[in-house]
């Protein structure tokens, strides 16, 4: 029989959907993607349409192809046709790049990142998912990279679910509900990025948000405009990280 503690437990339970680049980990080179995404999407469509001059922060990867190639003339549909392609080579070339070896690693940790994942895991009210433009395997392969996926056994939602982020954390609700067997509120659900994207994307659906300036592009100061429920200037104070955790 369900116990009084176990309806508070689910009632105080928190989702943490992270989002991957420029809130866990960042290239240390800006522009580093352009590397191994313009030659492949050149061996799918001939052409990588503008993505060398594009800014693509807090995009997802199926915006960011369907709006580089638009300039070159292609329809949504020509680039929906050949999707699932682009993706395989796609993760093949990221897998392909992050094997040779490099002077500095293709990924890096952003401060305080694995310490506040493990206090996250720690906590009884905590649990923590992927919610990412990144299509899955890319971001699965991004987390081996840096030794993160444990963190990661739930369901997330995903750059191949939809190209508007907007729809991912209804996605990442109904899944993470379905495993652990609860129906989880939206206000469950906490969304951490450092793009006024993943802000608006919380705001969607009635998330929390929480902005981070660890991103190339936002700092505190421009995503503070976009009012999230959260800001902070990185994650390396764990026990400040997680008392404002601890207020949504
Ligand atoms: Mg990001």
């Amino acid at each position: 029989m369900l116990q009084i503690t176990d309806f508070f437990l689910m009632t105080d339970l928190r989702i943490l959907l992270w989002d991957i680049d420029g809130t866990l980990v960042r290239s240390p080179r800006a522009g580093a993607f352009r590397d191994y995404t313009i030659p492949v999407m050149e061996s799918v469509f001939g052409t990588a349409g503008r993505l060398a001059e594009m800014s693509v922060s807090g995009m997802t990867d199926w915006q960011i192809v369907l709006e580089a190639l638009a300039s070159a003339g292609f329809t949504p549909e020509q680039v929906r046709g050949r999707v699932r392609e682009l993706r395989e080579r796609y993760v093949a070339e990221l897998e392909r790049v992050s094997a040779l070896p490099h002077e500095e690693p293709l990924f890096q940790l952003l401060p305080g990142v694995r310490e506040v994942l493990e206090a996250a895991e720690a906590h009884p009210r905590y649990r923590s998912a992927l919610l990412t433009g990144n299509v899955e395997p890319a971001a699965r392969l991004k987390m081996r990279l840096v030794g993160l996926s444990d963190f990661f056994r739930l369901p997330g939602a995903f750059g191949d679910d939809s190209h508007d982020r907007r729809d991912l954390p209804a996605l990442a609700r109904r899944r993470i509900s379905r495993r652990l067997g609860i129906e989880l509120l939206p206000t469950q659900l906490i969304v951490i990025g450092d793009t006024p994207n993943d802000i608006a994307c919380a705001r969607h659906f009635g998330a929390r948000a929480v902005g981070v300036g660890t991103g190339r592009v936002n700092s505190v100061e421009t995503l503070r405009p976009h009012n999230p429920d959260l800001l902070l200037p990185d994650l390396s104070d764990t026990e400040a990280v997680m008392r404002a955790f601890d207020s949504l």
